[in-house]
């Protein structure tokens, strides 16, 4: 059976699957006010969605 001939160092083992968590998933900006908010929900600061009031601040 093959066996690793160096055992992986911590740096390149730290370094695996780290460009799928260089952004937060689901973060859009607000078209209303530009806020950063979660995308298919209401702008917490501004209370609109999909172009239309829904939270009267
Ligand atoms: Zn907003």
């Amino acid at each position: 059976m093959a066996v690793p001939k160096r055992r992986t160092s911590k740096k390149v083992k730290n370094q695996r699957r780290t460009h799928k968590k260089l952004l937060v998933p689901g973060l859009v900006e607000c078209p209303n006010c530009g806020e950063l908010t979660k995308s298919h929900h209401v702008c917490s600061s501004c209370g609109h969605y999909d172009g239309k009031e829904v939270i009267a601040k």
